[in-house]
């Protein structure tokens, strides 16, 4: 049985499967050993094939359990047409049995498979067992197992397959020919999704097999897979991809990183604003700006290094802050210092006020003091007029508006601007929203104030004693 047939959407990843060591996408290592091992007749008891999920492990095994049982084997490879390659293709063979570990049956078949692997095989040459998740047999099946390595018998292969060899007690690895299935390069995915496509008569754009294989990781079946269920509406675009795998576009994500290297906060905010209103995940669309700014490092471009590195590490941090949001935001204004203020460019420097952007530069004081509020400041547009320093938080910063009006952060944020605008006779804080609009923020402010609170805390020390 396929072990993908209770799954929806996998009839390309079915028909796409490769039925000889040559077809096999990605591992040509793995496989140019195999075959030769097979064509030599240099055969182990036990192998262990380890690597992600969707990187050819339990094709590669049934390959293998053809290729030793095959009648008219070429080089190695199955024939795929003889009585026994067809009965083990077709799932009808005794002699070739697949046990899933992470099914709770996993003992009752270890159980089995001790009776009967001491029995010749019924038609073939050698009884295959394909254990795939190895890793997840309890404790009573591997030592059942271990009985049966210690001492296999000749006509017995097992292939162990797992995404975790780790977690493999090391007596039954020791007893395996061990083989790392690698990740298939973005590329490699890429042409295969193309190839696919043009033979099962799919319209796609260049740059949607892109993203698919971007998003696929290194797993050509979840490539195999998304590309089927793209290609049930009709021509598959780059927009498509976008929009129904929520991914980050790549002219924003470059925007983005041009921002950044650019030392341009108010742009790198604005994407940020842009991607967190249209509701997407903050955690891909740093994934995707760590890659592409990896690629740029690649091709030599050495700015990129620093980027590229704390891009991976917040990418990393991101899923542990309680607002990813201002995680991402906090780590702008460090990286770009503060957004230039709109009030500097509208209005000539006067006389006795401080020189260049006042705006900007209290956010470059408030950055050092107290980085959460600048952080809160950040996405605002600010205006003096007559000695009144209006600072609007757009729509969906409810939350930044609201912790501005902290009594406590209030008074620090009129005391600072005391001393970056002149005669300043008050902050006017709004925010473009609707109260009655959009869930409360209430439990959100508590959890991000949480999140906040080793920042918070140091900030009140300071406050404290300055
Ligand atoms: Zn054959």
């Amino acid at each position: 049985m396929e072990v993908g047939d209770r799954d929806q959407g996998l009839s390309i990843y079915r028909r796409w499967r490769p039925r000889r060591f040559s077809q096999v996408v990605g591992q040509r290592l793995v496989v140019e050993t195999l075959r030769r091992a097979v064509a030599q007749g240099r055969l182990a008891h036990a192998y262990l094939f380890s690597g992600q999920r969707g990187v050819g492990k339990t094709s590669v095994a049934r390959i293998l359990a053809r290729a030793v049982n095959c009648l008219a084997p070429q080089e190695g490879e199955p024939c795929n047409e003889c009585e026994n390659c067809r009965r083990i293709l077709s799932g009808r063979s005794l002699d070739v049995v697949e046990i899933d570990g992470a099914s709770n049956r996993g003992i009752d078949q270890i159980r089995k498979l001790r009776e009967e692997v001491g029995y010749v095989p019924a038609g073939a040459r050698y009884k295959v067992y394909i254990i795939d998740e190895v890793h997840m047999l309890t404790g009573e099946a591997f030592n059942a197992l271990l009985k049966t390595l210690e001492e296999p018998p000749p006509h017995v292969i097992f292939i162990f397959a797992t995404t975790e060899p780790h977690k493999v007690p090391p007596t039954v690895l020791s007893r395996c020919q061990a083989f790392e299935f690698s990740p298939i390069p973005e590329q490699v995915i890429r042409e295969k999704v193309l190839e696919i496509a043009q033979k099962e008569g799919i319209e796609i754009e260049g740059e949607a097999a892109e993203l698919i294989a971007r998003r696929a990781g290194g797993s050509l079946r979840d490539a195999e897979v998304l590309l089927e269920q793209l290609s049930q509406g009709g021509k598959i675009t780059a927009e498509q991809v976008v929009e129904l795998l929520g991914l980050p576009r790549v002219a924003e994500v470059d925007g983005f990183l041009s921002a950044l290297l650019e030392k341009d906060a108010g742009a790198a905010l604005g994407t940020v604003e842009n991607l967190a209103f249209r509701g997407r995940d903050l955690g891909l669309f740093l994934e995707e700006a760590a890659a592409r700014a990896r690629d740029r490092v690649i091709e030599g471009d050495a700015r990129f290094i620093p980027l590229a590195r704390r891009l991976l590490q917040l990418r990393a941090e991101l899923p542990r802050a309680v607002s990813p949001r201002l995680h991402l935001e906090i780590e702008i204004l460090s990286l770009c210092g503060p957004p230039a203020g709109p009030t500097a460019e509208a209005e000539e420097p006067q006389e006795g006020q401080p020189q260049g952007d006042p705006w900007r530069a209290m956010l470059t004081a408030i950055l050092e003091e107290r980085p959460s509020v600048a952080a809160f400041l950040a996405p605002a547009k600010a205006e003096l007029t007559d000695g009144v320093l209006t600072v609007r938080l757009p729509r969906d910063c409810r939350f930044h508006y609201e912790s501005l009006l902290e009594p406590e952060v209030r008074s620090y944020l009129e005391e600072t601007a005391q001393q970056f605008f002149g005669a300043l006779l008050l902050v006017d804080i709004r925010w473009e929203g609707r109260e009655d609009e959009g869930p409360s923020l209430e439990e959100r402010a508590e959890l991000v104030a949480r999140a906040l609170e080793g920042r918070i805390i140091k900030e009140g020390e300071d406050a404290g004693t300055g």
